[in-house]
């Protein structure tokens, strides 16, 4: 092959530019990042072989190496790992791997991330990090059966291939050192980069050094083993320092801020197992743009790395959770496949989803601020939970905070609060769903709650119209939505006034589209019309929402209730007895009608009608 030379997706150039740019205080996580890809690539061929033996090439001894060279000005990263073909380097080295790089570079621009590395580490820059450190960077790669390849770049637009001498699978990465980065030559800086970022690695990260005997004339090649290489799952919690934990969830993490919580603990019994779990202090930047529903924990069967794509270790609801499980209850010669449909991965699943809930209780009642962060961060994705996991429904429903009538705006409250602070006699746990806290604090449906001093949950995250339905009941009370269904209503109250009402409720009943029912109520106090929907309908925000993602959404059937007491409804009535056929009875019903559509969230069907029916009452005055 001759030499090639390619340019890089344009937005590969734009991710570079802001990478060393940004990174620059944090640049030597290049070190990390680099043999964290040299440890994945060993943990490749290692599973890989374990079916098919040959692609070995006959090698069982693992290891990282890291050769400085001080003349040449050269950091050089090895691994006999699984290595690249000529079309896997172009693939991985020269597009960028993570599809939401797109994405990512606007959001980061909107969100001012050039200036803040926290963010862009989250997103995991790996191979690229080498960029702020070199201003050439050589990858020599061979895989089991294919040429060697070398691809050369100076990360600045381009990258070269072409043919390689490498005897043995594996790759060497060459780092051509920019002048103020020569520290990273340092043996001690070497030595202390490594211990930090990757003492726990289950593979031997080894220093090579040469010593030259001026004397003799000779150089000789020492080696040293750099990290202790203790999987820090199985150790003693009593041993393990905050600061290591922190670097082990770095490292499977790529965020860059220390772990909210801290899980480590060995099951034993009916299954054994050892969990090392993470919840992240925020959301990572690729959950934010992927929005990958699936939770990635990393599996070890018998210290073997096995992948971190089961679905079944862990819900998608607990999908930032971070972390490592290890059993030697599993077969590890087997199949990814095969071993997917294991039982025992489900009894795994329900021991780290009852510790991780449990966790999660422990925050909420010992360190309260701290959970109030957790919950302002996960809360939206631990709600799917609702939905998937019944038996623990009760569980999740006890970490959610809501606004409420009760409090100040900002301020939550838990459903247990909830239900131990109801008015005497109330039987149902009330809520209204709406797209933020002004929007419904004074919506007319409130209004007899508030008269009643009931206390109402506010619910303003958009997935709570979705989940919340699913929950049902909570501590045997039932989850009502104010809004939607019908109310306890005193009906001898209203005996009188439905005589009265009688013949208008009819009329406006087949003047108004989209009202199947139009009816007094007590539930309103100062306002005149509300609409309520289904128990089970879509609540008129999230309609709204969906439409303007431009879905389709059925037509509403909406009842029409009407304040008896209220004196416009008083006068359309009294106009209405006294001529049917008075053209005004219709224009103030359709008013009636068109408040109670905007007080709803929803948006009205005709607003230039709307505007001509208010003028012509407005004229009249
Ligand atoms: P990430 O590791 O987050 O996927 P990188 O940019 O660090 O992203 O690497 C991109 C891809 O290049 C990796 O997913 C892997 O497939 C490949 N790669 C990187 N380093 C090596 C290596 N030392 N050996 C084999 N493959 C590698």
């Amino acid at each position: 092959m001759t030499k090639k030379t390619m340019k890089f997706k344009t937005e590969l150039e734009q991710l570079l530019h802001l990478i060393t740019h940004s990174l620059y205080s944090h640049r030597e996580v290049f070190l990390r990042e680099l043999i964290s890809n040299a440890c994945d690539a060993i943990d490749k061929v290692r599973f890989e072989g374990l079916n098919n033996p040959e692609l070995l090439d006959g090698e069982a001894d693992w290891k990282i190496s890291i050769r400085a060279d001080k003349e040449a000005k050269t950091l050089t990263i090895s691994d006999n790992g699984i290595g690249m073909s000529r079309e896997q380097v172009v693939e991985n080295l020269g597009t960028i791997a993570h599809s939401g790089t797109k994405a990512f570079l606007a959001r980061a621009k909107e969100i001012g991330a050039e200036n803040n590395p926290e963010l862009i580490g989250q997103f995991g820059v790996g191979f690229y990090a080498s960029f702020m450190v070199a201003d050439n960077v050589t990858v020599v790669s061979k895989a089991h059966g294919e040429e060697a390849v070398k691809w050369e770049s100076t990360g600045t637009g381009s990258f070269t291939l072409s043919d390689a001498d490498k005897a043995h699978r594996g790759t060497d990465i060459t780092l051509h050192l920019k002048e103020d980065a020569e520290e990273y030559l340092d043996e001690w800086t070497i030595r202390s980069t490594v211990k930090k970022f990757s003492d726990f690695l289950e593979h031997p990260v080894v220093l090579f050094t040469t010593e030259k005997d001026e004397e003799k004339g000779t150089e000789e090649e020492k080696e040293e083993q750099i990290n202790t290489q203790k999987a820090i799952w199985l150790r003693q919690k009593s041993e393990i320092k905050a600061e290591e934990y922190a670097e082990f969830y770095k490292h499977i993490s790529h965020d860059m801020a220390d772990p909210a919580e801290t899980i480590h603990y060995n099951a034993e019994g009916a299954i054994e197992f050892k969990a090392l779990l993470f919840i992240p202090e925020a959301k990572p930047f690729d959950m934010m743009m992927n929005n990958d529903p699936k939770a990635h924990l990393n599996l070890y069967v018998q210290r073997v790395f096995i992948s971190n794509e089961f679905d079944n270790l862990l819900p998608g609801y607990l999908r930032f959770v971070k972390g490592v499980v290890d059993s030697s209850d599993l077969p590890l010669n087997v199949s990814r496949e095969i071993l997917q449909e294991n039982p025992m991965l489900d009894k795994i699943r329900k021991n780290l989803v009852g510790r991780v809930l449990k966790t999660l209780a422990q925050m909420k009642t010992k360190n309260y601020d701290k959970f109030l962060k957790f919950h302002e961060e996960f809360s939206t994705i631990l709600k799917e939970g609702l939905q998937s996991d019944w038996e623990n429904k009760e569980k999740i429903a006890d970490l959610l905070l809501f606004e409420t009538t009760a409090k100040e705006s900002g301020e939550k409250t838990c459903l247990a609060d909830y239900v131990e602070n109801m008015a005497d006699g109330q039987e149902e746990i009330l809520y209204l769903a709406g797209e933020n806290r002004t929007s419904i604090e004074n919506s007319p449906y409130l209004e007899s709650f508030k008269a009643d001093g009931k206390e109402v949950l506010l619910m303003i995250d958009p997935i709570d119209d979705f989940v919340i339905p699913q929950l049902m009941e909570y501590k045997g009370k039932k989850l009502k939505a104010v809004n939607k269904g019908d109310l306890e209503e005193d009906a001898e109250k209203l005996k009188k006034e439905e005589k009265q009402f009688k013949g208008f409720i009819g009329f406006a009943k087949d003047l108004l589209d989209g009202v199947k029912e139009v009816k007094l109520t007590t539930r309103l106090k100062d306002s005149a019309a509300v609409l309520v929907g289904d128990e089970y309908s879509m609540s008129p925000h999230i309609e709204e929402m969906m439409r303007r993602m431009g879905q389709e959404v059925p037509k509403r059937e909406s009842v029409l209730e009407l304040n008896p007491e209220h004196p416009v409804v008083q006068k359309v009535q009294a106009l209405y007895d006294a001529d049917k056929k008075d053209p005004k009875v219709g224009t103030l019903t359709k008013l009636l009608h068109d408040q109670a559509v905007i007080a709803s969230g929803a948006k009205l069907d005709d607003p230039a009608g709307f505007a001509a029916r208010l003028n012509e009452v407005l004229a009249e005055e």
